[in-house]
């Protein structure tokens, strides 16, 4: 019996997952979070009052509270039962990076006590020298530092019964150049903060502070971890390279909020509770469209926030899914021919009195003045929010199957389009009649908006949802070029009208809001963004439509993002992304080639040999007994054949064509990958899906699509 018929059979048995399982229970909502109540409960008030301080940036951290801060910490958490910590943070690949170390030194007569000091909290062992700098670290200055985030709080973490103390924090290089996510983002949210203040200063509102906000609605696959475990392409690449298409789908739309199946809900009430106890705001749950596919949303917080707290989930769902014997996957197509995931990044801008900025309910200047400011971002920056959601994954998956298209527009919902062509177009400008139409404006925002699956960048009521990003994607960049330039687009607008508005000032600052709409209305488009016509008006009006990733990243290197990215990311920074993306592309590609063509040559390849013998048998054994073949007897066996064949030579090709790329750069090898390799990947991809639909069920030796999508 071969591996796959062996777990078939014992999953026709399954009992243990309907059994109930021992839960830890919530706990109370952040009880792994040293949180503003503990730091208030555990600290001086003078430290206390520092470190808030701190955390809303109005103060720069003072190193001499250091070590009352690492004792109190040290305290709560090995009274939690912690015996390590580290120091957490998020280079540039995926997900966030952790080295763990013990509370453990020896005191001066060389006995072992347990300690943590001021500079441990501080700064973790500077070395990390393996993690991607895109050149901003030669081999002989190697160094990475990590030093504690204070704006941040740190949190406990429990995995296989050992809890850790993680300590958000920055990565960068001993020459101070971001190494990490985390650190541009920051920067941006200062940058958004200065030119929210501004505009709200400028519109008579008081306020302290303006930040992002962000609410990640993600979505994921979980499959059985026993079939997942024998198909090395999921585990290796995330995504499966061959898979014919199953006679069910997700055609009969039967899938989209479903009943939670016991198993799957089993699994997502304990990526629940482990995520209370973290502190991440989990509001929704949900089937989504394809079979196996399922969304979680939470509640929105601060943008650091949000971004930390997606990241620490989706570990956790990868973690807890190994518990229910299942298998998290983020990647953004999984699996052809149905729809894959991604990651709709909801984006507004937001004061600590809870004011949104968004609100087309609120003070209208705010109100268009943001909105001009996005679309003239929008539009200005095309290129950089296409490279912002690059990814070989995310190629994959964009332009069809409810993923939006490649090219950037903006569907702000018919009537405030409306609004704003009316704006655009009028001769003499006065405001009055839009702030009538704003009065009108519907109490639901759902209704100022349409949900346009097709949209590349969507107003929703009162905020903007970035449905690009991928699924596995890390919310930090994108909402860091996000932020970066509408803030520098805040700026333009604010410096017209500080010196041109006088009197009144909603009225007189329309001519130049209208100045603003009109060089950004090509992005406008409320339409089917799937539609032929669609490309074709976007090419008419100069809109650019990158439709692979590897050319995306140029816009990192344009003189533009420069100047909007000042303060931000520098020039040099902002190279070293361009290198670490594209090589991590190209790299991609090249993995999932490599396990294409292991996995034809040693597991696909014997199996279709096999069919072939026994076919061949079939027709022998009807020869020696001189009866004739039916003439569909032998036409099958020659299809097979030369399905075979055809095959063979399909992987041999994507092998040349991988072979070709050794001695290449990373650009042109990222180039040669996906214009030539990835396609003849394809088409391998559509021989050996011919051949898994003929061959023996029983020979067949990779989990097939039905048994991964349905089975649980
Ligand atoms: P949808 O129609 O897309 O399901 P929801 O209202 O359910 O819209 O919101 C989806 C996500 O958007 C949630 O995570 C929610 O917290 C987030 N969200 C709502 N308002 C804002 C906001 N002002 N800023 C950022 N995210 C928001
Ligand atoms: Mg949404």
């Amino acid at each position: 019996m071969n591996a796959r018929a062996d777990v078939l059979r014992k999953m026709g048995k399954r009992i243990a997952f309907d059994q109930p399982r021992q839960r830890e229970g919530k706990g109370e909502f952040g009880c792994y979070v040293f949180d503003q109540k503990m730091m208030e409960e555990r600290l001086s008030s003078e430290v206390y009052a520092h470190w808030l301080q701190v955390m809303k940036g109005q103060e720069v951290f003072n190193p001499t509270h250091a070590d009352a801060i690492a004792k109190a910490l040290k305290k709560w958490a090995v009274q939690k039962g912690a015996t390590h910590f580290t120091h957490w943070f998020q280079p540039l690949t995926l997900g966030a990076a952790e080295k763990h170390d013990a509370f453990l030194n020896w005191d001066e007569e060389g006995q072992a006590i347990e300690s943590f000091s001021g500079k441990e909290l501080r700064q973790g062992e500077p070395d990390a020298s393996s993690l991607p700098s895109g050149g901003l670290r030669s081999t002989h200055e190697a160094r990475g530092y990590t030093i504690w985030d204070p704006m941040s709080f740190p949190f406990l973490w429990s995995r296989a019964d050992g809890l850790t103390l993680c300590l958000p924090s920055l990565f960068f290089s001993w020459k101070g150049e971001a190494l990490d996510h985390k650190i541009p983002l920051l920067r941006s949210e200062q940058a958004i903060r200065e030119a929210g203040l501004r505009l709200l200063r400028f519109c008579g509102i008081e306020a302290k502070s303006v930040f992002s906000t962000l609410g990640a609605e993600q979505e994921y696959f979980a499959v059985d971890r026993r079939l997942a475990f024998l198909r090395p392409d999921l585990l290796l690449t995330g995504r499966t390279v061959f898979g014919a298409k199953p006679a069910k789908g997700q055609e009969l739309e039967d899938h989209y909020f479903s009943s939670l199946q016991p198993r799957i809900l089993g699994y997502m009430i304990d990526c629940e509770e482990e995520a209370f106890r973290l502190g991440i705001p989990l509001k929704t749950r949900h089937n989504e469209v394809a079979p196996s596919q399922h969304e979680v949303a939470p509640l929105f917080e601060k943008g650091p926030a949000a971004v930390d707290h997606n990241i620490l989930l989706m570990e956790v769902m990868r973690q807890k899914a190994l518990e229910h014997d299942l298998v998290c996957l983020f990647h953004e197509k999984p699996f052809a021919g149905i729809n894959g995931s991604g990651k709709h990044n909801n984006w507004s801008l937001a004061t600590e009195s809870g004011l949104n900025l968004l609100d087309p309910k609120g003070d209208p200047l705010v109100f268009f003045t943001l909105l001009a400011a996005v679309l003239r971002a929008v539009h200005l920056h095309a290129p950089l929010l296409r490279a912002c959601i690059a990814s070989a994954g995310n190629d994959l998956r964009l332009g069809g199957a409810e993923a939006p298209p490649t090219i950037p527009s903006v569907d702000v919902g018919k009537s405030l389009e409306k609004m704003v062509r009316e704006l655009i177009h009028k001769k003499s400008v006065d405001l009055r009649t839009i702030d009538l139409g704003l009065s009108h404006v519907p109490e639901h925002g759902a209704d100022l908006s349409d949900r346009n699956r097709t949209s590349f960048f969507a107003f929703t009521g009162n905020k903007f949802e970035f449905r690009g990003v991928g699924a596995a994607a890390s919310c930090a960049w994108p909402m860091t070029v996000l932020n970066t330039i509408v803030a520098e687009s805040l700026h333009v607008l604010l410096d017209s009208m500080e010196n041109e508005v006088e009197g009144e000032k909603w009225p007189s600052a329309a001519p130049i809001l209208q100045k603003a709409f009109q060089s950004a209305e090509s992005i406008l488009f409320s339409g089917d963004g799937y539609s032929s016509e669609w490309r074709g008006e976007a090419q008419k009006r100069g809109l650019p439509d990158v439709s692979d990733s590897h050319h995306a990243y140029a816009a990192l290197l344009e003189k533009t993002t420069f100047q909007a990215f000042a303060g931000v990311l520098a020039e040099k920074e902002l190279r070293s992304r361009y290198e670490i993306f594209v090589e991590h592309y190209a790299k991609t590609v090249e993995v999932e080639a490599n396990v294409m063509i292991d996995l034809f040559r040693t597991h696909i390849l014997p199996a279709c040999l096999k069919a072939q013998r026994e076919w061949g048998k079939s027709l022998k054994i009807l020869a020696d007994l001189q009866m004739a073949a039916s003439p569909r007897l032998q036409d099958g066996l020659e299809m097979l054949s030369r399905l075979i064949g055809d095959a063979i030579a399909a992987i041999d090709e994507v092998e040349r064509k991988k072979e070709q790329t050794k001695d290449l750069g990373w650009d042109a090898k990222a180039k040669v990958l996906a214009e030539l390799t990835r396609p003849k990947m394809h088409a391998a991809r559509l021989l050996v899906d011919q051949l898994e639909k003929i061959v023996d069920d029983s020979l067949w030796p990779l989990p097939k699509y039905w048994e991964l999508l349905y089975l649980k």
